[in-house]
């Protein structure tokens, strides 16, 4: 689904990935669990182009850019490989104008040039699938961050894309608002859309990914099932962060 080979990412003179290499397998549930600052935001980032990284190669679908320090990467494969994922962040960034149903609808009729009825009839599809068809015409500040959240979910699902990226999509909720938006990630897991979720939350993690990937300080140190990483974690520094969750 996407390769990722040596990977560096460096801001100003901070190495922030040190060398990633990872593959994320079409229809799986990819978990990046590991300690505040260790690169796991800016390697997502990195997977949809938020971030460009500094140097190492990305492939993703028919689309293959290798990154040079003091060279740009080509706009129109940029284009390319951003239309194949969908970004879920930390808090909701709906636009405060428009009602979750243009939400929704947006980028269905800007970037894929939709027709307004047919952006609509997927829209609604979609806020059904996140339990939201009713609320279609609230706009963002009539709807609790959960709810906030799940637009924000239909929205990054709007355009059909491979890969659905998530940023901490609970980290930015109150406690009580957490449980909605994970049993939507996870319902949309049990329908093979290949996901890569960046979560504190381990119980969830434990119970939705098909594979979790630990990084302390720009790398990659534990890469298994959650059985593995969880509960026989073979680095020291992943027992360790394990530990301190308790
Ligand atoms: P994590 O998601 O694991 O908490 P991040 O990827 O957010 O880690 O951050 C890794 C490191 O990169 C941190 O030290 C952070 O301060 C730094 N960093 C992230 N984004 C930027 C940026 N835009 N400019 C400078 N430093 C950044």
């Amino acid at each position: 689904m996407i390769e990722i080979a040596k990977l560096r990412k460096t801001f100003d003179k901070l190495e922030v990935l040190k060398g990633i290499n990872l593959t994320i397998i079409r229809g799986q549930v990819t978990v990046i669990i590991g300690p505040s600052g260790s690169g796991k935001t800016t390697l997502l980032r990195s997977m949809n182009l938020l971030e460009y990284p500094t140097e190492g190669t990305i492939q993703m679908g028919p689309t293959t850019i290798e990154f040079k320090e003091k060279s740009k990467p080509k706009l129109s494969d940029v284009l390319a490989l951003r239309k194949q994922s969908g970004m879920v962040f930390q808090s909701n960034n709906l636009f405060p104008h428009m009602t979750a149903l243009g939400n929704v609808m947006e980028a269905q009729v800007i970037v894929q040039k939709k027709s307004k009825e047919a952006a609509r009839v997927r829209a609604l599809e979609l806020l059904q699938k996140v339990g939201l068809k009713e609320k279609a015409n609230a706009f963002p500040h009539q709807l609790s961050g959960g709810q906030q959240q799940r637009v924000g979910i239909a929205r990054a699902m709007a355009t059909d894309p491979q890969l659905l990226l998530f940023d901490e999509p609970t980290s930015a909720l109150d406690p009580e608002l957490i449980g909605e938006v994970l049993k939507v990630i996870k319902e949309l897991a049990t329908e093979g859309i290949t996901m890569v979720i960046v979560t504190h939350e381990m119980k969830f993690a434990s119970e939705v990914a098909d594979r979790v990937i630990f990084m302390d300080d720009g790398r990659i140190l534990e890469d298994g099932t959650p059985d593995q990483v969880f509960n026989h974690p073979t680095n020291e520094r992943t027992r360790l962060f394990l530990s301190h969750l308790n």
